[in-house]
């Protein structure tokens, strides 16, 4: 089920930053299938993965979603990959993968995972 206080999150970041949802909301089958967690904020209707159009600077994008304050904002450099949530724990995190798939932590976790 999607979460309306998510989308509305969602359409103001889109509304802003150009980009192509790749992912959203995912059935159990679906998350499985492509290897998600099992406790993906995806299972929840408040995650998506967004591919960042060519061009767009992705300091502003992630500064954008940290102004929208997103929970979790995990950036991958590899393929322009931006995966955004609002976790039902809380939890609250923002990671970005290098080209060389190092991760850089720009918060700490300021909540427990579950
Ligand atoms: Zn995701």
């Amino acid at each position: 089920m999607l979460n309306l206080d998510f989308c509305k999150k969602l359409n103001d970041f889109l509304g802003i930053v150009p980009a192509s949802i790749s992912s959203f909301y995912r059935t159990v089958e679906r998350n499985q299938a492509v290897g998600g967690s099992s406790n993906s904020a995806h299972l929840h209707g408040v995650a998506a993965d967004l591919i960042l159009d060519t061009g767009v600077n992705i300091e502003s994008a992630i500064w954008h979603a940290k102004d929208l304050k997103f929970h979790g904002i995990e950036y991958d450099s590899r393929n322009r990959h931006l995966h955004l949530d609002d976790h039902p724990s809380g939890r609250i995190w923002h990671v970005i993968i290098k080209p060389d798939g190092m991760q850089l932590s720009i918060d700490r976790w300021k909540s427990e995972q579950v």
